[in-house]
């Protein structure tokens, strides 16, 4: 296992050239572009690395899936649901055409839109610090902060995602006030975790909820199966289907390089690339999965070997 996460290594730090850290939030492009790291760690809790594992980057919209855990858990699928689908929208992760034209609900919970909404929903009744607590207790890191730098860069320029949330508020999806869900969702964007915290949540997510040791629950089962399978459609923002052919795992990526990948009853992997393709996935993270997908044999309609 060590040799191929080597290679995988090797192969994705081909591709670094070819992306470009974010730019649309000052203090990501202001991040090394040749960081890179792969962590895996499997269902009996054997620990594997490669490259850059320990080094903090903010955690970005792979916090949504965490927060939808969180909501799922608290409010409940039908409230969460009531005013959002579970489609793929074929858009990028920040497009408000299709909110505002052809639906009134957001496409799902991993874009923007769907995200803000979610954060709508427990503004009122939910802290930070309540989320933050749920945040490195799914991803076994006790050490999960906000990167107050990078909060504070996002929430100067992020007129964009303040345009999605009054739009959401001018359709009656958000119901509270508009700039604190637009202040919780940054601070959830801005969590700083490693490869190694992602893979221990890809392990929590892969061993149904369950904490991988001790067998205590972490996560509520129900959400947790939602919530792979909206990772599965709509985990890679518009790169969601060719990802899913190549690569076949359940994952999230965010734009601070980091992709969570999902390896039912298997592993948890853990990735860190903050050099990304136009879409915004890490250009040589989805490298090291798709390698990692066929050596390994983890395409989840893989045949049996
Ligand atoms: N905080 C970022 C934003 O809202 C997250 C985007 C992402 O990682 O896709 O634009």
């Amino acid at each position: 296992m060590q040799k191929v996460l080597e290679e995988a290594l090797e192969i994705g730090k081909q591709y670094i050239e070819y992306g470009n850290c974010a730019s649309y939030i000052p203090e990501l492009a202001r991040v090394d572009k040749n960081n890179l790291g792969v962590c895996i760690i499997t269902k009996s809790v054997d620990r594997y690395t490669a490259g850059d594992t320990k080094k903090r980057f903010t955690i970005q919209s792979i916090s949504k899936v965490i927060s939808l855990a969180f909501a799922l858990e608290r409010l409940g699928h039908e409230k969460v649901f009531e005013k959002m689908s579970m489609e793929p929208s074929g858009d990028a992760f920040d497009s408000l055409l299709k909110l505002d034209m052809a639906s009134n609900k957001p496409f799902n919970p991993m874009i923007n839109a769907g995200a803000l909404a979610t954060i709508g929903y427990l503004v009122a009744d939910f802290t930070f610090e309540d989320m933050l607590e749920y945040a490195r207790r799914v991803c076994m890191d006790k050490n999960i902060v906000m990167d107050e730098t990078v909060y504070e860069s996002e929430m100067s320029h992020c007129a964009r995602n303040r345009a999605i949330a009054y739009l959401l508020q001018s359709k009656g999806i958000l119901e509270h006030d508009v700039e604190e869900t637009l202040k919780l969702y940054t601070k959830m964007c801005s969590l700083s975790v490693t490869a190694e915290s992602l893979a221990n949540l890809g392990l929590v997510l892969a061993s149904g909820g369950r904490h991988p040791e001790t067998g205590v629950r972490l996560m509520d089962a129900e959400a947790v199966r939602l919530v792979k399978s909206i990772m599965l459609t709509c985990g890679m923002y518009d790169g969601s289907g060719e990802f899913a052919v190549r690569v076949g795992i359940p994952s999230k990526s965010g734009v601070g390089g980091g992709i969570l990948a999902v390896v039912e009853k298997r592993m948890g992997i853990g990735i860190y690339g903050p050099a990304l393709d136009e879409k915004g996935n890490s250009i040589a993270g989805q490298k090291m999965l798709e390698y990692l997908s066929k050596t390994l044999n983890l395409h989840m309609f893989a045949s049996e070997l």
